[in-house]
């Protein structure tokens, strides 16, 4: 017979204490940390669902490869196992290894963008928007109308617009677009996932018009998941070779290994042009290191080719996609309204719907980041109008489209007994919801405010 407890599929090797913090305790440190969770020392946080970028537990295999680092500074061992991981699993004959996702965007886009230069996406994640921009190009994004029905259980709900992409393209002129962005699963439009469908449709599109298509790829094995779950062309398909498939739709593709390579850092670009690659790897030597180590060392090369491996364990992703939805459920049959069906990586609750009496210029989202952390010392992201809100020519507030916090899962470090207490925390969350009071920003940074913005309570 098979049970209904997900039991996590590793036994625990190795442990980290947390501290526990009182009520008291944790007011006072929102305070000094100005009411932004970024700038909380990680001791004081019980629960760290801030993000699951870099944060994975590793496998005692990625240790024991991490032993076998060859660190030369050219052709090392370590290289050629990182370089025929990567390029067996993207199909990719040029592979640029960079210490995290946005040094190869940095790169790919620095190159591709400019001034006049457009980037359409199912929805661009935050250093994406920020390299693009910082570039002098325009980054639009396009998700597909069922995104904005939080309750729709539409099954690829991260899927872009391909009518509005060919809308755009003919509006700007597709020798004005740089490149087409399909970000798999989709992080910020909600941790959904892209279908393979539309994968070939954007990719059908792009090729008509001559325009790179680029998988922004950091969790393409949890959106395999979904793929093979809920695609059925594609159910006969391991979920490596759902992954291989999309990526041999792609003409680049720049990956975060920090997500599904289940290490703490890591990144790369990889490429099909050989003209682009020469001109790429130009700028990663500036930037990053020769070309045979970019921002790595040997040994995370070594930890990072085993991860990109154990990532597609059918039982490491049951698991994964199964604990995920746990939570999401249970705060959602609690009467908290979040993003549905749940994603892969994270639970996206609508702080707006909520805490419906907070305006969006006074920052819902921002509101329940430091309530979860005041009443649980959880820390978990807004993904809203601080992330993503906006000023026009006039100074006026222009909120984001969607007001979201995140809860994003690390990768093999929490148990259910720790979701069932974030699920407790969520319970006492929503008897007090009438009181929740909003924010105002009093510092700012130009860029990516949301790291470093302090704010007030009002
Ligand atoms: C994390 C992430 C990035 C940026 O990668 P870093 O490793 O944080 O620099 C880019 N795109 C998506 C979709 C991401 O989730």
């Amino acid at each position: 017979m098979e049970f209904k407890t997900i039991i996590e599929p590793f036994r625990i090797k190795s442990v980290e204490p947390i501290r526990m913090t009182t009520a008291d305790e944790r007011a006072h440190f929102l305070r000094e940390a100005h009411f932004n969770p970024f700038l909380l020392p990680s001791d004081k946080v019980l629960i760290d669902l801030l993000t699951d970028s870099g944060t994975s537990a590793m496998s005692s295999r990625q240790w024991a490869a991490m032993m076998l680092g060859d660190e030369s500074y050219a052709g090392a061992k370590s290289w050629e196992r990182f370089f025929a991981e990567v390029n067996d699993l993207t199909g990719m004959p040029h592979i640029l290894p960079t210490h995290q996702g946005r040094a190869a965007e940095r790169i790919l886009y620095g190159y591709l963008g400019g001034k006049g230069k457009y980037f359409f996406s199912n929805t661009h994640f935050d250093t994406t928007r920020a390299n693009i921009e910082f570039s002098g190009g325009t980054a639009i994004d396009m998700p597909c109308p069922e995104a904005k029905d939080y309750d729709s259980d539409a099954p690829f709900k991260g899927n872009m617009d391909t009518e509005k992409l060919e809308a755009h393209i003919r509006s700007v002129g597709a020798a004005n677009v740089a490149a087409v962005i399909l970000t798999v699963t989709n992080n910020s439009g909600g941790g959904q996932p892209v279908s393979m469908a539309n994968a070939r449709a954007v990719a059908g599109i792009c090729k008509k018009h001559h325009i790179p298509f680029v998988l922004d790829c950091c969790r393409i094995a949890e959106n395999a998941y979904f793929v093979r779950h809920n695609e059925p062309d594609c159910a006969h398909l391991s979920y490596r070779e759902i992954a291989q498939e999309m990526f041999a739709l792609a003409d680049a593709a720049v990956m975060s290994i920090k997500k599904d390579g289940l290490v703490n850092m890591g990144g790369f670009l990889a490429l099909r042009d050989h003209a682009l690659s020469d001109a790429c790897t130009n700028l990663l030597i500036i930037t990053e290191g020769f070309a045979t180590y970019g921002g790595l060392s040997g040994r995370d090369m070594e930890a990072i080719a085993v991860g990109l491996e154990e990532v597609f364990e059918a039982d490491y992703l049951h698991y994964r996609i199964r604990s995920t939805a746990y939570l999401g459920e249970r705060i959602r049959d609690r009467g908290v309204p979040v993003i549905f069906p749940i994603g892969g990586h994270a639970v996206y609750v609508d702080a707006q719907g909520l805490y419906p009496h907070i305006p969006l210029h006074e920052f819902p989202g921002q509101a329940l980041v430091c309530d979860l952390y005041e009443v649980g010392g959880i820390r978990s992201v807004e993904v809203g109008s601080v992330m993503f809100g906006k000023y026009d020519e006039q100074g006026g507030f222009v909120p984001a489209p969607q007001e979201l916090v995140r809860l994003a899962l690390p990768r093999r470090v929490y148990t259910q007994s720790h979701l069932d207490y974030v699920i407790e925390v969520f319970e006492e969350i929503v008897r007090r919801k009438e009181s929740a009071r909003g924010f105002r920003i009093v510092h700012e940074p130009p860029f990516l405010r949301h790291f470093t913005a302090h704010f007030e309570r009002l």
